[in-house]
């Protein structure tokens, strides 16, 4: 039978934070939110689905690699967010490997909207048969991709992350189902996803007490301001007096 178990490896934790982070997320906060959205989708899609940490605990190099190597999956998915003065997503695969499933997963990003940057692979500088990254060359037969989804320190990508991480989080999934071979299945899921949500805004607005269903939809996991509170509450008792 085929391979299919997949390890997904978010970046970093605990005492380490990792260098993506900004004023609005730490890098192992935000690279663990995409990993678990990777996860249940990975699960629901028949994949046998592990990861690194799980919380926000310490993984040394070792210990992550370890982790990595005794899963029995056919690849690892290791996920971070940039630094550094640059824009746009990264995939680094190894150098003994053809580069494929980072080159797929790359476009992938970029179907969704995110900026392209590059897909590459690195050496050590004093060996040119050892990857550069510890997760290349620590991860044995293990295929090994590195997504750097966007810059933490840049102000579009923050922007991007921010409110399309789930689309980009998604857009790995299909990447790997494609080169897999393996069946995508998009649209019940995400219906079933958001279904419940969109029930509530589609009620409110029925009843008049929401305008734009269009532009709430959009905002459908944001936070509510203030403002939009009262004025809800505002239309609801002016419609409970009857005015
Ligand atoms: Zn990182």
């Amino acid at each position: 039978m085929m391979n299919n178990t997949i390890i997904i490896d978010p970046g970093h934790g605990g005492k380490d934070p990792g260098g993506g982070s900004n004023e609005y997320w730490l890098e192992k906060e935000m690279v663990l939110k995409i990993s678990e959205y990777q996860y249940k989708r990975f699960k629901e899609l028949g994949f046998n689905v592990k990861m690194t940490r799980a919380e926000d605990v310490y993984l040394g190099a070792s210990q992550r690699t370890k982790i990595v190597k005794e899963s029995g999956a056919k690849y690892c998915i290791s996920n971070h967010i940039n630094a550094g003065g640059g824009e746009g997503a990264e995939t680094i695969y190894s150098i003994h490997g053809d580069g494929k499933l980072a080159k797929a997963i790359l476009a992938e990003l970029i179907n969704v909207g995110q900026k392209k940057r590059r897909a590459f692979s690195k050496t050590l500088s004093n060996s040119a048969n050892l990857d550069y990254y510890f997760m290349h060359r620590q991860t044995g037969f293990v295929e090994t991709v590195i997504v750097e989804y966007g810059f933490a320190d840049n102000q579009e990508d923050t922007k991007r992350i921010l409110s399309d991480w789930e689309k980009y989080a998604e857009s790995v999934i299909k990447a790997v189902c494609s080169h897999m071979g393996h069946t995508y299945d998009k649209i019940v899921k995400e219906d079933n996803h958001d279904r419940w949500k969109y029930e509530g805004i589609k009620y409110l607005y029925e009843k008049g007490v929401l305008n734009d269903l269009e532009g709430w939809k959009e905002k459908i996991n944001e936070p509510m301001p203030v403002w939009a509170v009262t004025l809800m509450l505002k239309e609801i008792y002016n419609q409970l007096r009857g005015d």
